[in-house]
């Protein structure tokens, strides 16, 4: 039977169906000979994500030295944090032994304060990169060559100043994008070239400021095309009058590109809206999700299967709430974060591991239960090894004993993250004040007053307005962005990039687009709605007091062909 239940976090109701059930019933561990029952969880599907993603500091990046060899190193361990770190190589070399760590479980003990005493003493890798090239300032970051300030993204070349940005090229503050190539400022968009300030596009080309559109060519201002050329605010114009009214939007300033935004922004406002935006898929529930099937409750996915609660992740097949898993995936695990492997649960950046338990940083292990930094390893709990027999016998008095204590089958607390809440990415998707962070029991940390180090410091609304007007000086100037008054560079790739493109120079501090950015993506939770022209129910991440005109897929489809 269906259950309602109310979130213990923030009274929302949600459901838990019969499938739910299921599936927890099915992925529930035996231990020796014994099944540990998974509950249904206590908080909202939202309110879990926040709870995943605050174990997850992309962006904020600091200068401290590795707690290992003393070496200065970039390391998303601000110096005044009280776990350790180390660098990458130190990480994964043998100077250092996880094991030596080990301790004894302590059945008169809470576990998870023995966990957070284990997570406290053993060393963390500085940054999450695997086989990055000339890439300084990335982190959760594979497969990266000359990239700049590119998070949680893979497969790239020449990127800078992105996130979840994945097998792209020259490409310029994007978000949530695939297989785009010379680009800027796109959002949840795929196979673009040459288009800029575009939002949930799919095979667009030499665009500027278009949104749901595809299979577009030269279109300016546009909303819900397709397969359109020449087409400016979705009037049809013949070749030469949309190039003499192109050319009259040139040299671009950031006052013009304003005015853009605010044009098109008005033209949507009469326009309907898909309720969700999901590509080639079958029997799923979300938003960005593309080549998938059965997925409900999902955001950012990509060939995912059978997946619920579930968000950036690719190749996931019957999981529930795991994020960011890598290109090889997650199979049948539960409440999980940067986890790759199979039947994990409560873990942490565990990667290629399988049978693993309220884990943290582990990689290629297998049934492993409460253990930190460990490598290669089988049947160890607190970076003890044991025999398989010994290990099944303690890890089901473990669960037992988690099980009365309630803590069983849910998620890490939220205490054994490694950062504050303001340093992760829960700050991006569910922004808090430090007062709402602290009454939740997050840990917050104040933001480090950056000073400009340069010869010449200049407020960005004081910049040449048009790229044509910008010297090469501008290298070694310091910007002060003109909304959060935090000073930033310009390299050198940007500008080359801006000069190409023939774009303005930005105003803004990254961190200042990157939040604009995140902006324009619908928050990552459902509200039942009805369709606003056949009036069937339909599941979208359109809040209900927002004015967009929201339609079903077949209403929507039927309109925009
Ligand atoms: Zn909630
Ligand atoms: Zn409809």
């Amino acid at each position: 039977m269906p259950m309602d239940k109310v979130c213990s976090q923030c009274s929302a109701s949600f459901e838990i169906t019969d499938d739910d059930l299921a599936f927890y019933k099915e992925i529930a561990p035996v231990f020796n000979g014994k099944q540990f029952p998974i509950p249904s969880p206590m908080q909202c599907p939202a309110c879990r994500l926040q709870r995943r993603l605050l174990f997850r500091n992309e962006r904020k990046l600091y200068k401290r030295n590795s707690g290992i060899s003393r070496k200065p190193m970039v390391t998303m361990f601000a110096p005044d944090n009280p776990y350790k770190t180390c660098s990458q190589e130190e990480w994964f070399s043998d100077t250092w032994d996880p094991m030596a760590y080990g301790k004894e479980c302590n059945f008169s003990h809470p576990f998870f304060d023995q966990l957070r005493a284990l997570n406290l003493a053993v060393p963390h890798p500085g940054l999450n990169n695997t086989n990055v090239e000339n890439s300084e300032y990335t982190n959760y970051a594979l497969n990266q060559k000359n990239c700049y300030l590119i998070f949680g993204a893979a497969d790239n070349e020449d990127c800078l100043y992105g996130k979840f940005v994945i097998f792209s090229k020259n490409t310029t503050d994007c978000l949530s994008v695939y297989s785009c190539e010379w680009c800027s400022e796109g959002v949840a968009s795929q196979q673009c070239y040459g288009c800029h300030y575009f939002l949930n596009c799919h095979n667009c080309s030499d665009c500027f400021m278009i949104e749901d559109c595809s299979g577009c060519k030269n279109c300016i201002m546009c909303f819900g095309l397709r397969q359109r050329e020449y087409c400016i605010l979705n009037k049809q114009l013949t070749r030469e009058e949309f190039l003499s009214q192109k050319a009259a939007l040139y040299p671009l300033t950031s006052q013009k590109i304003g005015r853009m935004q605010q044009q098109l922004n008005e033209l949507q406002k009469n326009l309907p809206h898909i309720g969700s935006h999901i590509y080639a898929s079958e029997d799923c529930t979300g938003d960005a999700i593309y080549n998938s099937k059965g997925c409900k409750e999902c955001f950012d996915i990509n060939h995912c299967e059978d997946c619920h609660c579930t968000a950036f992740t690719p190749n996931g097949v019957s999981s529930y709430d795991s994020t960011y898993s890598a290109p090889d995936g997650v199979q049948w695990c539960n409440n999980v974060t940067c986890t790759i492997g199979h039947r994990c649960l409560g873990t942490y950046m565990c990667w290629y591991t399988n049978d693993v338990y309220y884990s943290i940083n582990c990689r290629q292990c297998d049934f492993c239960f409460g253990c930190v930094g460990l490598r290669n390893k089988k049947y160890c709990i607190f970076n003890r090894q044991y025999t398989k027999e010994d290990y099944e016998v303690l890890a089901g008095r473990i669960a037992e004993k988690m099980t009365a204590a309630g803590e069983w089958g849910h998620f890490l607390p939220p205490d054994l993250s490694h950062f504050a809440y303001n340093e992760t990415i829960a700050q991006e998707y569910f922004p808090l004040t430090r007062e709402q962070a602290l009454a939740l029991r997050f840990r917050w940390r104040p933001e480090d007053a950056i000073l400009p180090d340069a010869k010449k410091t200049i407020p960005g609304e004081q910049l040449p307005d048009t790229i044509g007007n910008i010297p090469d000086d501008i290298l070694h100037w310091a910007i002060i962005c003109s909304a959060t008054k935090k000073p930033f560079r310009i390299t050198k790739p940007e500008l080359d990039f801006y000069r190409r493109m023939e774009l303005p120079v930005p105003r803004l501090h990254p961190d200042e687009r990157h939040r604009l950015r995140l902006a324009k993506k619908k928050p990552y939770r459902l509200w039942n709605r009805t369709c606003a022209k056949c009036q069937k129910p339909i599941a979208t991440s359109f809040a209900p007091d927002r004015p967009e005109i929201v339609y079903c897929e077949t209403c929507y489809l039927s309109e925009v062909y």
